[in-house]
């Protein structure tokens, strides 16, 4: 079986509305620009970018929350995107998502058991309330939480239980693929490994298949099996975790490593500075050619600003970067960037 998720050449364009009375079209927003990427089963994909990269808009559009403007989703080999609402309802049950923060994700005047419950009845699963019961209970106790959590609302825990209510909302469905939009970055550090740790336990006894997506690529370091990194709508690059981190090729993917901050303060940290000029240009209005180029410190006339680079595999990395092997060997150096 090939993999879990396939995205082809994946399109989100919002339009741009004016007008007083009656809207307008004035443009649109690229917010996801052709993304092609595969999620294999049972592993993790981490997908990390600044917010406003249509990194989220992403995994909205493979779940059909949002709905793709072009190109093509296929789930299981099922193509999704043209799928008719009733059997999407039916997907619906093997693809679910968790959101950043539980607490405006989850209902307040519902207790964690009618949270629940809720999914299970609107999905037919249990055939009767006893057997819901049954379900909801080992769920409970899948994601760690005492079973006194049931008659409880959702302000009455702590941020990291939260995000395990969020968590069960999701597993009682028994879902295949989750999709989890910045599963930690509302929690404290210390809570953040205990939640990532728990997603990691949860794929190995369930074979979860996993889209991760976090702004930070130290959060995703430990729990993916492949990393995408996103810049304004478009993939730039793409490898196996250990080789991401080990060796990045694109320029971008450089710049946010040299800001996840050193662990260890006793060890010398000899990584390379780098420091991105300006701030992430407007999808509405990209920069033409590579649009990285307004802030690469190693971007080339004319040849950066002229030309579009495509993803392609360097040494077992997908990159979209036109000197991506003289950037990785050293023999161009990048320029002094005046902030
Ligand atoms: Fe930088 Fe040019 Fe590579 Fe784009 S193509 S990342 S501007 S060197
Ligand atoms: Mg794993």
């Amino acid at each position: 079986a090939g993999p879990l998720v396939e995205v082809r050449d994946l399109k989100v364009h919002f339009p741009i509305t004016t007008g007083l009375i009656f809207d307008r079209v004035v443009g649109h927003v690229m917010a996801v620009d052709g993304v092609d990427l595969a999620v294999p089963r049972g592993k993790t994909y981490g997908l990390v970018g600044e917010s406003g990269c249509g990194k989220s808009t992403l995994g909205r559009a493979i779940l059909r929350l949002t709905e793709p403007t072009a190109g093509t989703v296929h789930f299981d080999g099922v193509e999704l995107t043209k799928l008719p609402a009733a059997k999407m309802r039916g997907m619906r049950r093997r693809m679910q998502m968790i959101f950043q923060d539980p607490m405006s994700s989850l209902d307040p005047r519902q207790n964690v058991e009618s949270i629940l419950v809720e999914g299970l009845q609107a999905h037919g699963i249990g055939a009767d309330r006893a057997e819901r019961r049954k379900i909801i209970s080992k769920t409970l106790d899948a994601v760690g939480l005492p079973q006194w959590a049931l008659s409880r609302y959702p302000h009455e825990f702590s941020g990291g239980q939260r995000q395990r209510i969020g968590i069960a909302r999701a597993l009682v469905l028994g879902p295949e693929l989750i999709v989890a939009d910045e599963p930690v970055s509302a929690l404290d550090v210390s809570i953040q490994a205990q939640v990532i740790n728990l997603l990691d336990e949860l794929q190995d006894e369930l074979g979860l298949t996993y889209l991760v997506i976090a702004h930070d690529l130290a959060v995703v370091r430990h729990i993916s099996d492949v990393v995408g990194v996103m810049y304004l709508g478009a993939l730039v690059e793409e490898a196996p975790s250990d080789r991401l981190y080990r060796e990045p090729l694109h320029p971008y993917t450089r710049a946010l490593m040299s800001a996840v901050p050193v662990p260890d303060p006793e060890v010398e940290d000899r990584r390379e500075r780098i420091l991105l000029a300006g701030d992430l240009p407007s999808p509405a209005n990209p920069p033409a050619g590579c649009r990285f180029h307004t802030r690469c410190p190693w971007a080339q006339p004319t040849r950066c600003a002229d030309e579009r680079p495509v993803l392609r595999d360097v040494g077992g990395t997908r990159v979209a970067c036109h000197f991506a092997e003289q950037i990785q060997s050293g023999e161009l150096r990048p320029h002094e960037v005046r902030v």
